[in-house]
């Protein structure tokens, strides 16, 4: 199933069914996604889509691809390095990313393959782990690298702040339900800026892959149904590059994750 979270041409916000009955139209879920939901005979106009989840907490990996960790120049992970977002960076599909006031200068994208748990869980063995998963969503973990790495903006720099200003976690554009995908996924990732492909890889070359990230963070916190959890990114970052590349007003970057869908988001400045 591909679920979506809408706002009608009412201006209510809903749930429905992916592909649209009609374009423009979708069939609406009824209930709770992570207890008991139906899909009505009720349809709706969308006037946008938003993420398809709000998620009360959003962790993250670090260097969870070799060829990544490679060149950034981190040490191989020997446990999964973990961050977290803050819940308000949230967007959904067509909205901005805002290069913000605080630091516009260096911000970065990164594609990542989003886990969303359907099941309260700790001490999740991982064998079962994959029965916590709802299931995926395309995400871009974006990064003010000046905020998360200078050092003369904290000690080692500070990634929760240079990953979580507003804006930061465009998810999207659907839920697909882990039943379609079962296993471990396997799946291509590719970021498009500008239509030039900038990161390229299969979420198979995760190191630590999601049934370990699930039981291994479950080991540590308990974890709740909408808990969002991005897989890491590829490599091809921009900042690594060189020349280095960054997010500028008038840009658009895509997501693309096999069996998911497409992120889209364009970049603006934001305003004071
Ligand atoms: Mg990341």
């Amino acid at each position: 199933m591909r679920i979506c979270r809408y706002v009608t041409k009412a201006g209510r916000v809903r749930m429905g069914l992916y592909q649209p009955v009609e374009p423009g139209r979708v069939q609406v879920i009824a209930g709770d996604i992570f207890s008991d939901f139906r899909v009505t005979e009720e349809c709706d106009e969308i006037d946008r889509l938003l993420a398809p989840i709000k998620p009360p907490t959003i962790f993250a990996l670090g260097f969870n691809y070799g060829k990544h960790a490679e060149e950034t120049g981190a040490r191989m992970p020997t446990v999964p390095v973990l961050f977290m977002k803050a819940p308000t960076s949230v967007i959904g599909p067509g909205e901005k990313i805002l290069l913000p006031l605080a630091g516009p200068e260096r911000v970065d994208y990164e594609g990542e393959l989003a886990v969303i748990i359907g099941k309260r869980g700790k001490n999740i063995s991982r064998e079962n782990a994959l029965d916590y998963v709802f299931g995926y969503t395309c995400a871009n973990d974006v990064s003010a690298r000046d905020w998360q790495m200078d050092k003369e903006r904290g000690q080692k720099g500070q990634w929760v702040r240079g990953k979580s200003f507003d804006t930061f976690c465009p998810l999207g554009p659907c839920i697909v339900t882990v039943d379609e995908i079962p296993g471990v996924p396997d799946l291509k990732i590719r970021t498009w800026l500008n239509n030039q492909i900038v990161q390229s890889a299969s979420t198979r070359d995760m190191i630590f892959d999601i049934p370990t990230i699930v039981s291994e963070l479950s080991r540590s916190m308990t974890l709740e149904p909408g808990t969002v959890i991005l897989t890491g990114t590829p490599e091809g970052v921009g900042y690594t590059r060189v020349p280095p590349l960054f997010l500028r007003p008038g840009d658009e970057i895509k997501v693309e994750i096999e069996q998911i869908g497409v992120l889209i988001n364009n970049v603006d400045l934001e305003r004071s």
